[in-house]
């Protein structure tokens, strides 16, 4: 098991509200707000973190480039290389 699986077992395992405080941490170092696929429906509708959260509800429907590479998060736990666009093609695990 890498990193990433292991921080998302221990996602599953936190109570609700540590798992809030832990994801809002989390989608504080997402960089998605920055990148050229992202866009104001995602941005009013507080979509961020995709890696985890998976493809975005109603309002990326169109890539345009992905940042994850860059990504503080992305690069702190070994993702975002192999896959990415996860707003369109959903979570890391998913892609797996
Ligand atoms: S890897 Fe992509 S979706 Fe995940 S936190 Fe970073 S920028 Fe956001
Ligand atoms: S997941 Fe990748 S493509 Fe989608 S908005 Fe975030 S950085 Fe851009």
């Amino acid at each position: 098991m890498d990193e990433f699986e292991e921080k998302m077992n221990e996602l599953d395992q936190m109570s609700d509200e540590n798992k809030t405080t832990t994801m809002n941490q989390m989608k504080s170092d997402c960089i998605c707000p920055i990148c050229p696929t992202y866009n104001e429906c995602a941005k009013k509708d507080d979509e961020l973190l995709f890696c985890v959260t998976g493809k975005s509800k109603n309002c990326i429907t169109k890539e345009r480039g992905c940042m994850c590479p860059t990504c503080p998060f992305a690069q702190e736990y070994g993702i975002g290389v192999k896959y990415n666009f996860y707003c369109m093609r959903d979570t890391e695990l998913e892609q797996r």
